[in-house]
C-alpha cells in the first residue's frame, strides 16, 4: 500500500496516544496514576452544558456559517474585548473545531511548502507535525537556560527571508513558563515590522498563578487589525474544562479570516452546531467555574511542586500558570522516552516524554488530576528512581518488587 510523503512524516500525537494507554491500563484494572493528562477533570461549565442540551432539545441540528454562527462570534467580541480591551468586529473572528484547527486552517491559509515556521522549545507536540501537514519546515528554537523563558534574539536569530510565522504558546505547555512583558511585546513588533504572521496561542491565558496578569500583545500590535500579522488563537477547552465539545477560535485581519473559512469550509463545513451554542454560553455565563479550577490548579502546582522536592537531583522551574510541569530528570536518565516507559511498566506511571516536547531528559508531569494523584504518582516516581527506597512497593492491592 502506498501513502502519501505527508502521511509518512507525521507522528501520532503522544499526549493523545498516552490518554488512551492510561484508560486501557484503567479498564484492565491496572493501578494507574495518570500525570500524562492534558485536560481538567472537573465538569464541564454547568451554562454550556445547559446550553447544549437546550438546543438538543429543539432538534433544529444544522450546518452554521463555515466560520462559526452570528451569536457566537459576536460572543468572542465580547470576550475579546473583556480580555484584550481591543474591540473588532465579528469578521476578524473564526470559530474552529477547537484551537488546533483554528492554528491548522492559519497556517493552511499562510504557509507554502518549504516555508519555515518559528517557535520557542519546548513547545507543544502539535506544532511541528502542523507545520509539516502543511509540507513547511518547523524550527525550533532551545531554551537558553532552565528558566524556560525564549530570548527574543534566540528567536530573531533563527528567522530568515522564509519565515512566515512565528508561534508562540505562554503560558507554555509544557513548561508552566509565563513569558516576559518584555518578550511579547518585543516578538509583537518584530512580527509587525518584518511582516510575519505572529500566532499567539492564548490557551491557558486564565489558568495563571500568582495574582499575575498574562503579558497583553495587543499593546505593540497594529491599531487597525486588517493591517495586523497578529492571530489570537483561544478556545473553551482548557478554561471551561470542554475539550470533548472541541471548539476554539481565532481573532486576526479580516483577509486571513476570510481564507481560513474558505479552506475550513471544504474541510468540515465548520464547528459542530451543538459546540457552538455551548462555548458562546461558557463565555457569557457565570465565570466562576474559572476561577475555582484556576485556583485548584494553584494549589495542586504547590502540592507537585513539594512532592518533586523529595527529588534533590531533579530541577524544576515552578510554572507560572497551566497544569503541568516540566522537571528536568536527566541526572537519573537522559532519554525521557526510556524514562518514561520505565515508569509506566515498573509503577504505573503515565508521564509524557520531554522529547516530544523538543527537550529530552525532561518528563512532563500534570495536575490535572486529583492532589491524591499528583503525591501518590511523585511518590511511586521517587521509589522507583531512589535505589535506596526499599525493595517493595505497594500500588493498591499489588506489591511491586524492585528488580533494577
Ligand atoms: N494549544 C495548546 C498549547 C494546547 O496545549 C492545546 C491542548 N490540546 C491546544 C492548543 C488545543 O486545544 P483544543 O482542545 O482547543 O484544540
Ligand atoms: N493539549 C493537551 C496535551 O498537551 C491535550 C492533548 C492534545 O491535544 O495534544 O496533553
Amino acid at each position: 500500500m502506498r501513502f502519501s510523503r505527508i502521511a509518512a512524516s507525521i507522528n501520532e500525537s503522544a499526549t493523545l496516544r498516552l490518554n488512551q494507554i492510561a484508560a486501557r491500563l484503567r479498564a484492565e484494572g491496572e493501578p494507574v496514576v495518570h500525570l500524562g493528562g492534558g485536560e481538567p477533570e472537573e465538569k464541564a461549565s454547568p451554562a454550556a452544558l445547559q446550553a447544549a442540551m437546550d438546543l438538543l432539545r429543539t432538534g433544529e441540528i444544522r450546518y452554521t456559517p463555515a466560520a462559526g454562527t452570528p451569536e457566537l462570534r459576536k460572543t468572542i467580541v465580547e470576550y475579546h474585548e473583556r480580555v484584550y480591551g481591543v474591540r473588532v468586529e465579528p469578521s476578524h473572528v473564526i470559530a474552529s473545531s477547537g484551537a488546533k484547527q483554528a492554528i491548522m486552517v492559519c497556517m493552511h491559509a499562510v504557509l507554502d511548502p518549504g516555508d519555515e515556521v518559528v517557535f520557542p522549545a519546548p513547545y507543544w507536540v502539535s506544532y511541528p507535525e502542523m507545520v509539516k501537514l502543511c509540507g513547511a519546515v518547523p524550527v525550533a528554537v532551545p531554551p537558553r537556560d532552565a528558566s524556560m523563558q525564549p530570548t527574543l534574539s534566540d528567536l530573531e536569530a533563527r528567522v530568515t527571508p522564509r519565515t512566515r510565522m512565528i508561534l508562540i504558546n505562554s503560558p507554555c505547555n509544557p513548561s508552566g513558563a509565563m513569558f516576559s512583558d518584555e518578550f511579547i511585546r518585543g516578538v509583537v513588533r518584530l512580527c509587525e515590522d518584518r511582516e510575519i504572521w505572529l500566532v499567539i496561542d492564548d490557551i491557558y491565558h486564565q489558568l495563571v498563578f500568582d495574582g499575575r496578569q498574562p503579558p497583553n500583545p495587543y499593546v505593540e500590535a497594529r491599531r487597525n487589525p486588517d493591517e495586523s500579522r497578529l492571530v489570537l488563537v483561544n478556545g473553551v477547552s482548557k478554561t471551561y474544562a470542554m475539550t470533548g465539545f472541541r471548539l476554539g477560535w481565532a481573532v486576526a485581519a479580516r483577509t486571513l479570516v476570510t481564507h481560513m473559512a474558505s479552506i475550513q469550509g471544504q474541510q468540515t463545513s465548520g464547528a459542530s452546531t451543538v459546540s457552538q451554542a455551548a462555548a458562546a454560553a461558557a463565555l457569557r455565563g457565570d465565570q466562576g467555574c474559572v476561577e475555582r479550577l484556576r485556583a485548584s490548579l494553584e494549589r495542586k502546582r504547590g502540592i507537585m511542586l513539594e512532592s518533586l522536592s523529595a527529588l534533590p537531583q531533579v530541577h524544576c522551574a515552578p510554572p507560572q500558570g497551566t497544569f503541568y510541569c516540566f522537571p528536568d530528570f536527566g541526572q537519573y536518565e537522559r532519554d525521557s522516552q526510556k524514562l518514561s516507559d520505565f515508569l509506566l511498566e515498573k509503577v504505573r506511571v503515565v508521564t509524557v516524554p520531554g522529547r516530544e516536547f523538543g527537550l529530552d531528559g525532561h518528563l512532563r508531569l500534570s495536575t490535572c488530576g486529583t492532589a491524591e494523584d499528583i503525591i501518590e504518582g511523585v511518590r511511586r516516581i521517587v521509589w522507583a528512581l531512589d535505589p535506596h527506597g526499599g525493595r517493595e512497593l505497594r500500588l493498591g492491592s499489588r506489591t511491586v518488587v524492585r528488580d533494577w
